[in-house]
């Protein structure tokens, strides 16, 4: 894997500015801000790595850590989402997701633990300008307490559109990650993230069908353990229903509407 690990950050003279650095654009702009306020000497990336990532991820970190001039800082607890579904017997979906509080919360709050001093240390996130990354701000602040957040994108103007990010990016003549570039919304989990609703699913399996068939049969993996579980569900005569990535599929196929 063409990542670099360090168990440890450069001495701080100062305090740590640590970026929580996903691979998605708005991690790469917010450390960007960051690096020009406060400078790289005491500059981390901190990845968390969840083995399910697309291998163009892995190619955006290495270009853009290098322009940086920062080593990527990465943790990972072991499983991808699907091992962790497994073993805590619950299939993650749009309304709860253990695979983030397992796989990427608790390995990074592992690292600040063992190295980053709340009373020095900033911690930053890149929530864009969006609605929905506005509202989540306050609770994913309070969720890393005692570590001080800040929100880069969100607390100065000017107020960046994902499109104005991905030019940024490429005006510093680095190429996003494909994701991006195939229609989907963030670069996470391979386009394979549980949250996602079934518009986005119906784009992977027209523009990614290989990884749909993988995720359709890790999920039919553990129907066949759990019961009647699914990643989507949907509202049909005022009800909520289960809709598994089969049956979506099937329903795309005959040429129906996700
Ligand atoms: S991106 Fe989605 S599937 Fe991946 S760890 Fe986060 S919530 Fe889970």
């Amino acid at each position: 894997m063409p990542t670099r690990t360090l168990t440890h950050p450069p001495t701080p003279a100062t305090g740590l500015h640590v970026v929580q650095y996903s691979g998605g654009i708005g991690s790469w702009a917010a450390a960007q801000r960051v690096a020009a306020e406060h400078g790289t000497a005491n500059l981390v990336l901190l990845f968390a790595d969840v083995l399910t990532e697309d291998e163009d991820l892995y190619r955006f970190l290495d270009d853009s850590t290098a322009q940086l001039g920062v080593p990527l800082t990465r943790v990972a607890d072991g499983r991808n989402p699907w091992q962790l579904f497994h073993d805590v017997r619950y299939l993650g979906n749009s309304r709860v997701a253990p695979c983030t509080y397992w796989l990427k919360i608790v390995p990074c709050r592992r690292w600040l633990e063992a190295h980053a001093d709340p009373a020095t240390t900033t911690l930053y996130i890149g929530l864009d300008t969006s609605p929905r990354d506005r509202g989540r701000a306050p609770g994913i602040a309070a969720g890393w307490a005692p570590w001080n957040v800040r929100f880069p994108l969100l607390e100065r103007p000017p107020h960046l559109s994902k499109d104005d990010l991905l030019n940024w990016a490429r005006q510093l003549g680095l190429r996003p990650p494909r994701l991006y570039g195939l229609g989907f919304e963030h670069n996470n989990c391979g386009s394979t993230c549980v949250r996602a609703g079934k518009r986005h699913w119906a784009r992977v399996l027209d523009v990614l069908p290989d990884r749909y068939a993988a995720a359709e049969r890790e999920e039919n993996r553990l129907r066949a353990e759990l019961g009647d579980v699914a990643i989507l569900t949907e509202q049909r005569g005022g009800q909520r229903h289960r809709l598994p990535l089969a049956a979506l599929r099937q329903r795309l196929a005959a040429g129906g509407q996700p």
